[in-house]
């Protein structure tokens, strides 16, 4: 008889952990390159490995290309895919905060598009800041514009993850009045060779062009491609946040785990623990801790399809915390090697990377102000 992992999560981890530490998979295991498009490429081809082999379908409905399940399974495929060697890909990021939306609100472009996500084929990007709407998102600009079965798309978008390599945005563009602001919002589905669809990359500061700023110039998206009813973008906006906050923190939590396992070893082989470096070993292993109590919850009451709310901003805090004291030790631990040579080069970039935490996906400041009002309501200045 086989096993149903989608029902049996412990047996599922078995299987993955015997799958990910296989050697048809060493090729994959190391250090990421400097170029953004390399390692995608590179990472789909891990993607279709795992998709061929039925893992990477778990926490999927079989209607959309998975194997059933649900986002647990995604937790433990990243848990073990760390602790293996195997970042999770830029492809998972990307998959923990669009697929289930997209799933949940538009079933038939699910059926249609996320096999390919899931096998790594094509990827998707975010579509939703603007140079004048990050933090303040409402106030967006860009215009989608009903014109027979079609939308006419025109405005930007900036800070897209992986925009210059992804085939398709989820975009969250204006159909109503400015005045609505998020009343008056709707999620679509927009190829990147559309005519009219412009993508620059931007650099980080560590020089990897992981971002994208992406110009639309009266492009035509059929009005199939909405992503729930016209005027519901903000909605499914909330709805994806939620995985962002659950999912994509778990996530980061397993590479940052595996990362300080690293970072452990290394001060064992240079002889050089101390107490000091005790200490700041195990401060950060104890922010990874709470994160990961906090996320266990956040994530099982995602999987028992209940509603995540505001509350989740700890889990955005909380790793955002964990994302600086990790690298931060890791730049005060490993001294020189951090910070010359091609040995560092991964912990220098990652370390620029993480001062980022603090900003994407909504600010450190904002996730305070969220959770103020609406979590403790505290009174009004
Ligand atoms: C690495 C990275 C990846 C990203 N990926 C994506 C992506 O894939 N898709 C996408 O759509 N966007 C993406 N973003 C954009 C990101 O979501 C925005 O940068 C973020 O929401 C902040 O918006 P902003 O940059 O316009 O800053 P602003 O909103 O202009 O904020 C500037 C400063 O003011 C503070 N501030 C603003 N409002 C308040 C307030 N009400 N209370 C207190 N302080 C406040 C902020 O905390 C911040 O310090 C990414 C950003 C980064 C850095």
């Amino acid at each position: 008889m086989t096993t149903d992992y989608a029902a049996d999560l412990t047996a599922y981890r078995a299987a993955v952990r015997e799958f990910v530490t296989s050697p048809v998979l060493d090729k994959w295991r190391g250090a990421a390159t400097d170029d953004v498009a390399d390692d995608m490429r590179s990472s789909a081809g891990l993607m279709r490995c795992l998709y061929d082999a039925g893992f990477g379908r778990y926490g999927m409905p079989p209607e959309v290309g998975g194997l059933g399940g649900d986002v647990r399974h995604w937790a433990v495929l990243f848990d073990e895919l760390a602790r293996a060697g195997l970042t999770p890909t830029g492809q998972h990021s990307l998959l923990t905060t669009l697929a289930y939306p997209v799933a949940r609100f538009a079933p038939r472009l699910a059926a249609a598009y996320l096999p390919e996500f899931l096998s790594g084929d094509a990827w998707w990007g975010q579509g939703f800041s603007e140079p004048e709407a990050g933090s303040d998102l409402a106030a967006l600009r860009c215009r989608a514009t009903r014109d027979g079965d079609d939308y006419v798309i025109s405005g930007s978008k900036i800070w897209t993850s992986h925009g210059a390599t992804a085939s398709r945005i989820v975009l969250l563009a204006r159909t109503g009045t400015q005045e609505s602001r998020h009343r008056g919002l709707s999620m679509i589905l927009v190829d990147v060779d559309d005519p009219g669809v412009t993508v620059r990359p931007i650099a980080l500061a560590s020089g990897r062009e992981e971002l994208a700023e992406c110009f639309f110039d009266d492009v035509r998206v059929p009005a199939s491609r909405l992503i729930g009813a016209e005027g519901e973008g903000w909605a499914v906006a909330m709805y994806l946040l939620q995985y962002e906050r659950a999912v994509y923190a778990w996530l980061r939590a397993s590479a940052l785990l595996q990362r300080v396992r690293v970072l452990t070893e290394a001060m064992a082989d240079g002889g050089s623990g101390t107490g000091a470096a005790d200490g700041i070993l195990g401060g950060v292993y104890l922010d990874l801790v709470s994160l990961r109590a906090r996320s266990v919850d956040t994530v099982r009451r995602l999987a028992a399809g209940q509603t995540v709310g505001p509350e989740a901003s700890t889990d955005k805090l909380l790793l955002g915390a964990c994302e600086q004291s990790v690298y931060d030790a890791a730049r005060s631990l490993l001294g020189p090697a951090f910070m010359f040579g091609e040995a560092g080069r991964q912990w220098r970039e990652e370390w620029w990377y993480s001062r980022t935490t603090t900003v994407y996906g909504g600010s450190a400041e904002v996730q305070r102000g969220i959770i103020a009002d609406r979590v403790l309501k505290l009174p009004k200045e």
